[in-house]
Formats: C-alpha cells, structure tokens, sequence
C-alpha cells in the first residue's frame, strides 16, 4: 500500500508512463503467445496486464491504458465479431475502470492517511527541534530577536533585553538598539545593518559592536547575526540572533597580549647582551639546554644543536679550577630549589679565557626533572676591572702603610673615611680626631681653595682621576700647610676615593727664598758700579804689587833678583785677566742668574784662591794653614763664583785680623756622602751677636771702604749651588766662615 501510495504520489507522467508500458507488455505477450492460446484468452494475457496498470496508475493512467487496449483489442483481437466479443471488451473496460476508480479512491484515502500521520510526526519533530533550541538558546544567553520591517517593531527575546539591559516592557526597535551602541562603532554597525535590506544581495548580516548596556551603563561587546527575508522584491522581515561576547573578547584580547608579549620576550631576548637559557637535569643527572636566546653561540662559541640534548660540552669548556664549584653550586640548587648564582671561567673557542656570571631559579617537574630558566652573561670586562681596581687599590695601601707621603681615603660627600699617619702627623690631627669625624675635606681647606677642591673632583668624577694640583690645608692648630694632591676614584658607584697628599713647605720656603734671592740680586745689580769696583779691587792691587815688584827687580841687576821678570809679569798679566772674568762673570750672573757649572775639584779651586790671596800675606805677618781633609772635593760648580766666594771670606778674614796680635788663618775642609764643607777660621775682631744676625744682608759693613756686599753676594752665588753658607765665633777667638757644597756625584743638578 505504502508503495502504491507513493506511486501515486508520482508525477502524472510517470504514471502514465507506467500505464503505457503495462499496455504494451500486455501486447507483447499477446503476440509472442498467439499460437498457442485461443485469441479469446487473449484477455488471459492483455487484460491483466492493463489491470495492474490501473491499480497502479489509478484513474488517470487507468484509464489511458484501458483505452489503449480497447482500441488495440480492436485492432489485434479484432474482430468483433459477436456480441460476445463486444460484450467481452465491455466488461474488460467496465473491469478496468472500476480497479482504477477503487485505486484512486485507496490512493487518495491512503494518502490522506498518511498526510496526516507525517503532519503528526513533523509537528513532533519541530515541536522537539524548537524546544531544543529554546534551551539552546537560553543556555547560550543568546538572544533572539525579529525586525517586522513595515511595523518598525523589533520583537525582542527575554535574553536579548537582557543582553542590552532593555526593560521587558521597553518597545524595541532599530533605533533603541543604535542609541546603545557605541559611537565609534555605531558607523560600521549601521552599514552592515542597511546591507542586509539590499535585494540584490544575499540578506544576511552580521557585526560585532560595542554597547553601553543600558540598565547598568556597563560596556559590552555584542556579536549579532541575521537574515532578511523579503515579499516582492522588499524587505519584510529581519531574523536574527545576538550574543554577549564580552569575555570571549577578552579571552581573545589577553591571547594577543600574550602573543605580543612573547614576542618581546623574544625581541628582549635576541637584544640582552646575554643569554637568555633554560637548563635541564634529568633524575638521572642528564643535562641539557633546551631553550636558548638568540646570542648563545657568541657568548659560548657553540651552536645551540650541539647543547640541547647534552650540556657536556659547555662543561668541558669550563676551566678546571671552577669546575666543582659550578657543579657544587648547581647540585646545591636543585637540592634547596633556590636561586643558582655563580660566576666561572669560560674557554671561548675563539675568544680564549672569558668570565662568564649567570644566575637561574630552578622549577621542580612533575617527572623529578629539574628546570632552570635564567641568564648568563660575559662580564670579562668588570672582571678585569676589577682585578685592576684591586691592584691599584692594594697599591693605594701600600702607599698608605708605607708612610712616606699622606694617604687618604674619602668619599664625594666630603667626608674623609681614612687616613694615614702620616696624614695625621702633617696636619697635627690624631687617630681620634679621625674616628670622631673632626677631619673633613672642608674644615680643612681654606676658602680661597675651594674652587680647586670643586674642579678636582668633577675631573675625578669626569675621567677617574685628577691631575697633581697644589693648594694649602688648615692643620690642626689653624697654621698653613702647602700641599700637593693626586686623587682618583676606587668605587664610583659608592663614591669612594683616594688621595696622595705630599707636603710641600719645604719646597715652598725655597721658593720664597729664591723670589728673596732674585730681589736680592736686583738690590745688587742696582748697585753693581759699586760692587764691581770692590770685586775687582783685589785683583787690580795684586797687579800693582806685581808690576812694583817688576819695577823693583828691574832696578836690580839680574843675577842680584829673588825672582823672575818674566813670571811676574806673567803672574800680573793673569790678576788682569782675572778682573776681566771678574767683571763679565759678575755681569752674566747677575742678569741671567744662572752659573755656568762644571766639574771640578774644590781643592784645586781653593789652592788658587789661597794662591790670590796669598800676596802680601807675609807682609802682614799672617799664617795661612790649609788643612784639605775632604775625602771627595769634586762638585759640580761655577768656578769664577765659587772662587770669587772662597777670595771674598779670605780677604775678610784677613782685613779682620789686621788689628789682632795672632794672625792665624786656617782653610779646612770635610765631607760626608753629600756634601763638601769648607771652613774659614780667623783669630781676627770676631763677630758681635748683632753683626751675626744681618752679616748676609747688602751693604753692611764695618770698614771704612767697605761695600758690604761681598757676603751677600757669596750667598747667593752658594745658594745657587744649593748649598749653605753661614758665620760662626771661632772658640779660639775670631771668627769661622763655613759653606757647604752638594758633591758632584750626589747632585741632580736642574
Ligand atoms: P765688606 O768687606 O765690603 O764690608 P762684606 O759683605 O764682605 O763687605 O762684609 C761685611 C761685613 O762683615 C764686614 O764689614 C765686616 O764687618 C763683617 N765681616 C766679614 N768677614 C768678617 C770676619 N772674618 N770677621 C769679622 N767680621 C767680618
């Protein structure tokens, strides 16, 4: 039945079709069993044939069969001959059409039938469909929605006034959903919104907007999808379906974030001057680096293959003194699961031995593997700065603990953090003084020195070092100290330093000596006319004694003289000589300051100025001794001065025992491993105490033609020498002139 049902359900040319083929089979089986059965059973084949074909075409290709056959009948069976064949043919087509018309009836019945029990199971499956989605929909907070166009009125589901915080009496519409949405996304929104009315495109919608809900104010992101449908070519309706997708949006905002992180980390990574790593140690104390940043293979000379499943060969490039402290460190890492931080010896395939400091927390899996992520970097170069810093830090000390020059630590902030003794002792402060804190940079320089303090230290803070500067501390009792400084930084970053501090009031008073010298020597310049004619006076009155003496020898006869001619004239011709040198090396000395040094032997220099001297001395019943007991006499000298300086301190001597009754004058000299000195002893008027304090002064004199300038002039030739030069009381009465001299081999002449 359901087969025929469905045949009936069939187009009309298929059942027709089917008449068709029934009527001709018939046909052909007439006329393949046409010898062997009467023609009258042609009905036994040919109608049967055009029942099926009714019962399965029903009226319509029933009926078309049953006429065919009819009219084949005629043709084939033919002829109707006699009642009986009429009669036959009759209740062949009454047969026919009554099968069709009780076919058609139990098709339409059945049909009927069978409408409605699918119409029963379709309503079944639709009910249960809706009823899915129903919870679908509301499980999925997804609100469902109905645009009625020509009404302009938006049937909105319960969970879509939720979603956009419309009351549930509130009248929905296009626009109370536009007055939501956020005015940077209300465009865009709109634009999709009017795409979906276009009828030549496929109706659907679909947009993603922001909306400030509107019973809270609370900004939500919305994902809406829809379909129009349309009558005539015009939209009628809007269906569509809208959801809350503000989380999913965040989700998906933190994955990018996530995403853009690890793509800094990367970039972060590859730009560290290190090496970013992680190191794996299996239970079994495998080890490998799993993951590492970009520069690995320039901070180890490896390539990251040859250490991600085994580490050994970055420990066997590690130098074998560090070796079992770096496994130490590590073991003791994963034992306490605490930070590992150490720093070790590195053989650089191409960079030979580097120091390389890492530092990784270690992560304990679920399999007893541990994990470290951390950073390793090269740091040879702070290694060697500090081993420098250590060096010259020890020299510092040494410097400090030696003692020779004032060594002081100090920091930027002024204040000074120690000191050495001799520091102390410079300054008159005490270890107390220094604990207590009484010793700072500022108490101590005086304020005309401050700025040199302040340029010191930006050159400190500015190259690590100052350049030698010379200023004046206060010491202790208030007095002044001259002082030349060198200082340098030790730790920047802490601000610590230190300072070599050398005192310098010797060379000082030197100096202030030699600016008296200089204005000394324009005192003597000034009255050179006079000097002059006092220091060639001696040399000129020798040459008159000799030249009288030639007189004398001449007026005697030849065999009759003590002496010769010729050498006196010789002796006479060389006192000329000497005044002229006399004259110029006076000159030269006084405007250039300078001497003109040479070697020489000071005993030889002496005997010649004894030799000057000497003349007359017999005469004036004077006894000259020369007790020449220096073991070394070689000094690096002017000869002209010096010996100008040893005639001037004889001739006094001389002129001062003049008056006296013993006329002994004794030239001694002594040395030791520097210097020569040179004693000039008479028993002349001695010295009053008063004449002793200003005797070196220009022009004091106690002689009628005396000039008073000739000791003052031996003093400034011996002290450009850099010797001494000083008057003394003979014991034996009288007075002792002495001058030291540096000896040649000790001096570093300037
Ligand atoms: P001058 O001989 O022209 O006076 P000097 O500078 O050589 O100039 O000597 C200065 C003074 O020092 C002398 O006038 C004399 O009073 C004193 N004087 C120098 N030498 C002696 C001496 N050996 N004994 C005592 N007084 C001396």
């Amino acid at each position: 039945m359901r087969w025929l049902a469905s045949c009936y359900a069939k187009p009309l040319s298929w059942r027709m079709g089917v008449g068709v083929a029934a009527a001709l089979t018939g046909a052909l089986a007439r006329l393949i069993l046409m010898g062997y059965l009467e023609y009258r059973l042609t009905y036994v084949t040919f109608y049967p044939a055009v029942e099926i074909a009714a019962l399965i075409g029903g009226i319509v290709s029933g009926g078309l069969a049953t006429v065919l056959c009819a009219l084949m009948a005629h043709l084939w069976v033919a002829p109707l001959v006699n009642l009986g064949d009429w009669l036959g043919l009759a209740i062949f087509l009454t047969m026919a059409t009554v099968i069709s018309g009780i076919t058609e009836a139990l098709h339409r019945t059945w049909i009927r039938m069978s409408d409605a029990e699918t119409r029963v199971a379709v309503d079944d499956h639709l009910r249960v469909a809706n009823e899915r989605l129903r919870l679908a929909v509301s499980a999925g907070a997804i609100g469902a929605w109905d645009l009625d166009v020509a009404a302009n009125v938006t049937e909105a589901s319960p969970e879509m006034r939720d979603i956009f915080g419309f009351a549930p009496d509130t009248l929905v519409n296009p626009e109370t959903v536009f007055s939501a949405i956020l005015p940077d996304d209300l465009p865009a929104m709109q634009a999709t919104f009017r795409a979906a009315f276009d009828p030549a495109g496929d109706g659907e919608y679909y947009a993603e907007y922001r909306i400030r809900r509107v019973n809270d104010g609370e900004e939500r992101w919305i994902s809406a999808k829809a379909q129009a449908f349309f009558a005539d070519g015009r939209p009628v309706r809007l269906v569509g379906i809208c959801r809350d997708v503000t989380e999913e949006k965040s989700v998906e905002r933190l994955l990018a974030e996530k995403a853009r992180l690890a793509e800094q980390i990367t970039s972060v990574a590859a730009s560290v001057p290190g090496v970013i790593c992680s190191f794996r140690q299996s239970a079994h104390g495998k080890q490998s680096f799993p993951y590492v940043s970009g520069n690995f293979s320039s901070v180890y000379g490896l390539s990251p293959d040859e250490v991600r499943a085994d580490a050994g060969p970055v420990f066997r490039r590690i130098h074998a003194d560090d070796l079992n402290n770096i496994e130490a460190s590590i073991a003791e890492s994963a034992r306490t699961l605490t930070i590992w931080r150490d720093e070790f010896r590195y053989e650089h395939p191409r960079k030979g031995t580097i120091w390389l400091e890492g530092q990784s927390s270690p992560i304990m899996e679920p399999s007893g593997e541990i994990i470290w992520h951390g950073y390793v970097q090269d740091v040879t170069e702070r290694k060697r700065a500090e081993e420098e810093l250590r060096a010259s830090e020890a020299q510092s000390r040494a410097f400090f603990e030696l003692g020779l020059i004032g060594v002081i630590y100090w920091n930027v902030n002024g204040a000074i953090t120690d000191a050495n003794d001799k520091f102390l002792e410079m300054l008159g402060y005490n270890r107390q003084d220094l604990e207590a804190g009484r010793i700072d940079w500022v108490r101590m320089t005086p304020p005309e020195y401050r700025h040199i303090d302040d340029a010191a230290l930006a050159d400190v803070k500015d190259r690590g070092a100052t350049q030698t500067f010379e200023k004046e501390y206060f010491r202790k009792d208030g007095t002044r100290l001259p002082v030349l400084i060198a200082g340098a930084m030790l730790y920047a970053s802490r601000g610590d330093g230190v300072a070599f501090v050398l005192d310098i009031s010797e060379r000082k008073q030197a100096e202030a000596r030699m600016q008296k010298l200089c204005a000394d020597r324009m005192i003597v310049m000034e009255s050179m006319a006079a000097g002059l004619a006092h220091e060639i006076n001696q040399p000129l009155t020798a040459t008159g004694s000799y030249l009288k003496t030639v007189r004398r020898l001449l007026d005697m006869e030849a065999e009759r003289r003590q002496a010769s001619v010729t050498e006196t004239l010789d002796k006479a011709a060389a006192q000329v000589r000497r005044a002229g040198q006399i004259v110029s090396r006076l000159r030269e000395f006084i405007t250039h300051g300078e001497p003109d040094k040479i070697q020489l032997k000071l005993h030889e220099l002496i005997q010649d100025a004894y030799d000057a001297t000497n003349i007359g001395a017999k005469e004036r019943q004077i006894r000259v001794t020369l007790q020449l007991d220096a073991k070394e006499d070689e000094v690096l000298a002017d000869r002209i001065q010096i010996e100008q300086v040893l005639v001037n301190l004889i001739r006094n001597a001389k002129e001062a025992m003049e008056a006296a009754q013993r006329r002994e004058l004794v030239v001694s000299t002594s040395s030791n491993q520097t210097d020569i000195r040179v004693d000039i002893a008479d028993t002349g008027v001695g010295l009053s105490e008063k004449a002793k304090s200003d005797l070196f002064e220009p022009f004091v004199t106690t002689k009628l033609s005396g000039m008073g300038v000739g000791l003052s002039i031996s003093r400034a030739i011996i002290e450009v020498h850099h010797g001494k030069i000083w008057a003394e009381s003979n014991p034996d009465g009288g007075a002792i002139f002495s001058f030291t001299l540096p000896l040649a081999g000790t001096q570093t002449d300037t």
